[in-house]
């Protein structure tokens, strides 16, 4: 069945409260829109563990760092809401920025240290963006269970960590990156690259496989870095903002695995950045 798409607070309150009265659990995610097998599976995920289930599309202007990057974001709103339909999701929830941001909006949500390195450190004000939009979306849908990929790692742990900290009455879900065949992670950004840079792009994943692969038979981790920024870089991307080894949970740099462990990478490819992230046992 088409899910409901609602474009107003208002309505989601009102939906909301009913399933509530009817002590029905609700889980949410949040999602830019431009939907692919990635936000799928958390819907999956939210309508194996709720009742009922809103799939949030809102395109956050305070989480990106250049106006342009903001426009060429994919909107694809029909086709969203058709892929949506056969899973049997109960409602679309597509604010208007008036429902988020209203006039005199002065409040931001910050989270410190979590957020001060890997895409913290090249972009800018980017987590305090998604901290605030987040936290919105929370105390709007009043989920019980917030999904959110793996795919985002640093993302994740950002959430998690704000919830606990403003103890938001949410339980915040990680599920894994969901691929395509030649091992990209799917993202909308993807949608992005030309014909050629698309088959240039699961050089990153490669590579860090390949990272992750020496780790485990305990070669340093130093060389097998530059090893792999010297592929990427072969492989066509401009630029390799960070390949780090870090802790899973704090995300403090490790020099070896010697702990559950993450690699986490974000490059440069025809203009795209892509990111990243496998653990490392
Ligand atoms: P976005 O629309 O990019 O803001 O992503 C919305 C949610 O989908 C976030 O929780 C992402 O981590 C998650 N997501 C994006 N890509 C993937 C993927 N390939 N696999 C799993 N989750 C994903």
């Amino acid at each position: 069945m088409s899910p409901v798409i609602l474009r107003t607070l208002d309505e989601l309150r009102t939906l909301v409260a009913e399933w509530k009265a009817a002590g029905q659990s609700v889980g949410v995610v949040p999602t830019m829109g431009a939907l692919h097998q990635g936000h799928l599976s958390l819907a999956r995920a939210a309508k194996e563990g709720c009742d009922r289930v809103i799939v949030t599309i809102f395109i956050n202007p305070k989480q990106f760092n250049s106006p342009e990057d903001y426009e060429n974001y994919p909107r694809t709103e029909e086709d969203d809401a058709r892929k949506l339909a056969p899973l049997d999701v109960d409602v679309v929830y597509v604010p208007g920025p008036e429902e988020i941001y209203p006039d005199g909006f002065s409040t931001t949500v910050s989270v410190a240290g979590l957020t001060e390195t890997l895409c913290g450190a090249h972009r800018p004000g980017h987590f305090d963006g998604v901290a605030t939009v987040v936290t919105k979306l929370f105390t709007q849908s009043q989920a019980d269970r917030a999904y959110f990929g793996e795919k985002d790692f640093q993302q994740l742990q950002v959430v998690t960590r704000l919830a606990r900290d403003l103890d938001l009455p949410i339980e915040v879900v990680g599920c894994p990156t969901i691929r395509e065949e030649d091992g990209l992670a799917m993202s909308s950004r993807n949608l992005l690259l030309s014909d050629r840079a698309r088959v240039w792009a699961p050089e990153l994943h490669g590579a860090m496989e390949e990272v992750a692969e020496g780790l485990g038979q305990g070669e340093s981790f130093e060389a097998l870095k530059a090893k792999a920024i010297a592929r990427i870089e072969r492989a066509g991307f401009a630029e390799v903002e960070y390949l780090d080894l870090r802790a899973a949970d704090t995300l403090e740099e490790l020099a070896a695995p010697d702990r559950p462990a993450r690699l986490l990478a974000a490059a440069w490819l025809a203009g795209v950045r892509l990111i990243d992230n496998i653990a490392v046992d």
